[in-house]
């Protein structure tokens, strides 16, 4: 048998399959809970990849946005 658990990337608790997944540039992250991956999004926000970039406005207020 191969189910390896993995470590919350946060705060190492065991993650219950298939756990909340975040990729970022140093890899893909597990964590246990949604909180944990919301606060690690926090902690390393430039290391984060989205793959919906588009809904973050917040962070892109371009001067040629056209409004
Ligand atoms: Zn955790």
């Amino acid at each position: 048998m191969n189910t390896e658990a993995r470590a919350c990337d946060l705060c190492s608790l065991p993650v219950v399959p298939p756990g909340f997944l975040l990729q970022t540039t140093s890899g893909l992250k597990v964590f246990c809970c949604e909180g944990c991956q919301g606060i690690y999004g926090m902690l390393h926000e430039s290391e984060v990849l989205t793959d919906d970039a588009a809904g973050r406005s917040e962070a892109a207020d371009l001067p040629h946005s056209g409004k």
